[in-house]
């Protein structure tokens, strides 16, 4: 491919190069991930126990061991809308820090959405299509995922129906008015619609919601129903898998400007911004073609790798979903209100947290401070204001590149901007109004949580 001049600002893959396949890491792992185990029996799952909640086409993929798998035309040509996404050369962030680094930050905040999720929801939506199913129910923290699957479901004819959790559904109406806009229902959650829901409403009428509480209600109205199945927007195999197109491309990208990473970074919710754009390099350092240090980023308020433990848990509140081997920080835990609300999840994937345990990625947590300062920095040179999610991204970036500026390295440092923030003005006001706080997370906090973890391991 042609090398672009010298003073490029963004690198453009043609759309004729937009990678067709997905890249499935477990093979080509030294050692496999555990199984996950079924929650009644805690023997490990087979297709059949998964089939309630999923359509085939995905169980096949949440299990493969391909480790390319073609990506369905029908589904190429829904990417086309925003793919391949432009990858940036920071210059300008670059200037302010006055380091000899070079940064380059790929951008998913192009798609309908504004954000890396459609490249999951479409195809999931897709499959589900595919073999009948009619309506796709799910849970939305900061409202990104809700989104991507409503755009999706209006693509391929289906219906959606999305558990929002409360908080976030009394802060961001627009976040819900955009899932409308696309044709889904929309519940705060807990909500009045499961028997779950209206037993934590008794006890609270105000109750905040979590993550893990909605995808409980999302679950249950799933499984009720034959012609219903469930979405989720990160953690699992596929998601992560379908999430690797940001890297393929990255890949690509960085090639036409001759520049390999040193250091790749990425914020961590569920895991899926960051395997996306993570697993084709680790492919490449596991076959010794590059050497880059690979760093997990998450929110000090919510450090599941950092400071959770590796345990088999659930990935609800309830108690529903199979039991998955991941760090954790306890099923029943709920993080302080940061606005990061992606972010704000008890587990990691297990892919992210198995590559963790075996030492080919590493982990730090930052406090929301930082984060919304280095989110201006950001704004205020390259333009684009950043969700919540990734301003962690951004804040560990700065913090490589002014280590660069001291020891006089030029490291090429990679991130993932992996959303905009236009829906989260609420969160940068409070920040510029000298109103955000950092939160401190109390060890006890965790080690109550932690107690109500299965005991498997
Ligand atoms: C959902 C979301 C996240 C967190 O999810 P991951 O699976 O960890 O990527 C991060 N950033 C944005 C913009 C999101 O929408």
């Amino acid at each position: 491919m042609a090398n672009q001049a010298d003073n490029y600002t963004k690198i453009i893959l043609p759309e004729s190069e937009m990678p067709t396949q997905w890249y499935n890491l477990i093979p080509d792992l030294p050692t496999p991930p555990p199984p996950p185990l079924h929650p009644g029996t805690h023997e490990p799952i087979g297709p059949d126990d998964l089939a309630p909640l999923f359509p085939m086409a995905i169980i096949m993929q949440e299990v493969s061991q391909d480790s390319y798998i073609d990506i369905p035309g029908e589904v190429l040509d829904v990417y086309r809308l925003w793919r391949p996404s432009p990858l940036f050369r920071a210059r300008r962030l670059e200037k302010l820090l006055d380091t000899p680094a070079k940064i380059f930050y790929k951008y998913e905040g192009v798609s309908p959405a504004g954000s890396h999720k459609p490249n999951t929801s479409v195809p999931q939506a897709y499959y589900n299509a595919q073999e009948g199913v009619t309506k796709l129910t799910t849970e939305t923290g900061a409202g990104q995922w809700g989104s991507a699957l409503s755009f999706a479901a209006a693509q391929y004819g289906i219906e959606c129906e999305v558990w929002q959790v409360a908080a976030s559904y009394r802060q961001k109406p627009y976040r819900k008015a955009m899932m409308e806009v696309w044709g889904a229902t929309v519940h705060p959650s807990p909500s009045e619609v499961t028997e779950y829901g209206r037993g934590l409403l008794a006890e609270d009428p105000d109750h905040p919601g979590s993550l893990g509480i909605a995808i409980s209600e999302a679950v249950m109205m799933a499984v009720e129903d034959p012609n219903t199945r469930y979405a989720l927007g990160s953690v699992l195999n596929h998601v992560l898998m379908h999430q690797t197109i940001i890297g393929e491309e990255a890949l690509k990208q960085l090639a036409m400007v001759g520049e390999t990473p040193d250091v790749l970074v990425g914020c961590t919710g569920g895991g899926s911004n960051f395997g996306g754009l993570s697993f084709p390099f680790l492919r490449e350092k596991l076959a010794g073609r590059m050497n880059p240090t690979i760093r997990c980023v998450e929110p000090a308020a919510c450090p599941t790798l950092t400071k959770g433990e590796y345990r088999y848990d659930f990935g609800d509140t309830a108690g529903l979903t199979p039991l998955v081997k991941m760090h954790t920080l306890g099923h029943s835990f709920i993080p302080d209100p940061i606005h990061a609300g992606g972010l704000r999840y008890h587990g990691m994937a297990p892919l992210v947290s198995h590559i963790y345990e075996e030492g080919l990625v590493e982990a730090i947590s930052i406090p929301q401070m930082e984060c919304f300062d280095a989110a201006i920095k950001f704004a205020r040179t390259e333009g684009i204001v950043p969700a919540p999610e990734p301003t962690h991204a951004i804040a560990a970036t700065i913090r490589e590149a002014l280590a660069c500026k001291e020891s006089g390295e030029e490291k090429v440092i990679l991130t993932a901007l992996c959303g905009h923030g236009h829906f989260d003005m609420a969160a940068y006001d409070h920040y510029l109004s000298g109103e955000m706080v950092d939160y401190d997370l109390a060890d006890t906090k965790i080690a109550e949580a932690m107690a109500t973890v299965p005991n498997l391991d």
